[in-house]
């Protein structure tokens, strides 16, 4: 049997970018099975994420798709019509099973991808806010810098749209992770680089706690501390050692949790 795209009815494969598959655009599957039955495309099915995410149900066939029953807590009445779905309590989940190049994923659960995806549609200025956090947790300092830099250039084509300058970045709290800030990741992945370029860039911590080495190489990269030499540096409010994430932790509670060493920016004076 041949199965096409509900969306695009096309068939179920995906014709690679011959630089990226050696030579010949070679064609793999890309196959997502719904637990309805219906097959989509991956991007074709995370086009429709909004309408998903906010009817549980399936864009062609209108199927319900959990395999939970996140509203049946509420008392669900016994209205089994899709046309007042209940709010979520626990999330959804939407099992599929996947078959791509990489071979089959037969237990997929599709609705954090979708859930991000309607988020974003909805929010774009959270896209490169999301970038930076991803390069803090790879520790990727270089890359932090570029993007800063970026978000503050006018004549940026790519981010033009984003109303985010690069100081409200560095305080961004992300809804998808927890409410966390970037300092909130850099210290889960334990990147003491990214750490200690969050707190030049976006704190008003005392210059004497910064390693020589931090300065040197944040001089070097040509970034100047706000305010410096002059008054205060960065208001309580804009610090990126106080912003807090849902679980009301700041910077601080979390280098107690991790433990030394990072227990010493707690008690090093930061800000004596
Ligand atoms: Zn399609
Ligand atoms: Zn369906």
């Amino acid at each position: 049997m041949t199965e096409i795209c509900k969306s695009c009815h096309d068939p179920l494969s995906l014709t690679l970018d011959p630089e990226e598959s050696d030579g010949e655009g070679e064609t793999v599957p890309d196959d997502l099975l719904l637990p309805c039955g219906c097959h989509y495309h991956w991007q074709c099915l995370v086009d429709e994420s909004s309408s998903i995410t906010a009817t549980l149900t399936c864009p062609f066939c209108n199927s319900y798709l959990p395999s939970n029953h996140p509203s049946t807590a509420a008392g669900a009445s016994s209205s089994s019509s899709s046309s007042a779905p209940q709010p979520a309590l626990t999330t959804p989940t939407i099992l599929t099973h996947y078959t791509n190049e990489g071979g089959v994923q037969p237990d997929l659960d599709i609705y954090p991808t979708l859930a991000e995806e309607s988020f974003l549609s909805t929010h774009p200025e959270a896209r490169p806010a999301r970038a930076f956090h991803t390069l803090v947790s790879e520790g990727d300092v270089q890359g932090m810098v570029e993007l800063l830099s970026d978000m503050d250039s006018p004549d940026s084509s790519d981010l033009e749209a984003t109303p985010l300058s690069a100081a409200q970045l560095l305080t961004w709290r992300d809804p998808l992770n927890g409410g966390r800030s970037a300092l909130h990741v850099a210290l889960k992945a334990r990147q003491e680089e990214a750490v200690w370029l969050l707190l030049w860039l976006g704190s008003g911590a005392n210059r004497e706690v910064f390693p020589d080495a931090v300065v040197q190489v944040a001089q070097a990269m040509g970034l100047p501390r706000r305010g410096e030499g002059s008054g205060p540096v960065v208001p309580v409010e804009e610090d990126v050692w106080f912003v807090r994430d849902d679980r009301g932790r700041t910077a601080g509670d979390v280098c107690l949790e991790l433990g030394p060493p990072w227990t010493r920016l707690v008690e090093g004076g930061l800000f004596s």
